[in-house]
Parts: structure tokens; C-alpha cells; sequence
């Protein structure tokens, strides 16, 4: 969800509308703050397991609650976005996965703004996974058998994975 900032965050100024790089961004009229519409970033993996099936989760939580999905979600600032891939597939399965390589990274336009998703395929090396408040129904599917993913960008990715070919934009 996106928040639209009335109040500068760092002094309190109501935001006026400022002119800055040709685009009309609120903007602070006591200090340099400027509400940049920046995307937010978020990562998905498809892990596979030893033979060939793709670990798939139904969403406990927002954005996408009761979707069937990739384990993944938003990049926190202090990790590279493999180190979150890891750690989102960990905290929501409970699967130990290793990065292989890069799926795809694609961009989306969200009622909540632009949100850039990098999706990489790895391989489970550990763990086992067990349902959790993220994820309450999960499972290993095989290609052919899994159940509709509820985001265009990781079907992309689960595409762009079984291709062999990265798709960049
Ligand atoms: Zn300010």
C-alpha cells in the first residue's frame, strides 16, 4: 500500500507541490525533503528440489492473501536481494535454498506505485518445509501440476527459469 506523505517526515511542514526535474512532486517547503515516487523492491524464488519440483506457497498475508505463490517478498535496505530471497524463503517455509541465478527482473505498475521484482531459481539444500503464518498451505509441485500462481511476475519467473534464459528488463 502506498502512503501518500501530507506532512514532511523530517520537520512537520505541510508538503506543497514542487516543480523538480520537469514532474510535479509534493515537496517540503521548509527543508529539502522531496517525495521521490520511488519502486519498491521485492524478490521471489523458484526453488526446486531434487527432483524437479517447484516449492509453491498459498499467501497468509498481504499483498496477495490467498494466492498461490513464489516464497519471496519486499527487500529489506541492509541485504543484497539474493541474501533476501534466502531469507523470505527460510521465514516462509522453512526451506534452506541456494541461489542459483537470476530468473528474471521485472517491473510492475501496483495500485500502491512501481514495484520492481527480481525473481532468481536455486535449489533446496536444507531445511524442511512446514506451513507457517505466511505461508499455511504449501507444497513441492511438479511443473505440470502446480497451481496458478496469483502474480504475473512470478509466473514470468517460473517461465523465464524453466527457459534457461534470464528475462531482464
Ligand atoms: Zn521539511
Amino acid at each position: 500500500m502506498r502512503v501518500d506523505f501530507r506532512f514532511c517526515p523530517a520537520c512537520g511542514t505541510g508538503l506543497a507541490a514542487r516543480e523538480v526535474e520537469s514532474r510535479l512532486l509534493p515537496a517540503c517547503p521548509d527543508c529539502d525533503f522531496v517525495a521521490w515516487p520511488d519502486p519498491k523492491v521485492a524478490v521471489a524464488v523458484v526453488v526446486e528440489d531434487d527432483a524437479g519440483r517447484v516449492l509453491t506457497i498459498r499467501r497468509g498475508a498481504a499483498p496477495g492473501q490467498g494466492r498461490w505463490a513464489l516464497p519471496g517478498g519486499y527487500l529489506d535496505a541492509d541485504e543484497t536481494p539474493a541474501q533476501g530471497a534466502r531469507r523470505e524463503c527460510l521465514e516462509e517455509t522453512h526451506c534452506e535454498v541456494e541461489i542459483i541465478g537470476l530468473a528474471c527482473i521485472h517491473h510492475v505498475l501496483t495500485e500502491g506505485g512501481g514495484l520492481l521484482v527480481i525473481a532468481y531459481g536455486g535449489h533446496a539444500v536444507g531445511g524442511s518445509i512446514r506451513p507457517t503464518e505466511e505461508a499455511p498451505e504449501l507444497g513441492w509441485f511438479r511443473a505440470d501440476a502446480m497451481p496458478e500462481l496469483g502474480f504475473s511476475s512470478h509466473r514470468r519467473a517460473l517461465a523465464a527459469w524453466r527457459s534457461g534464459v534470464p528475462e531482464v528488463l
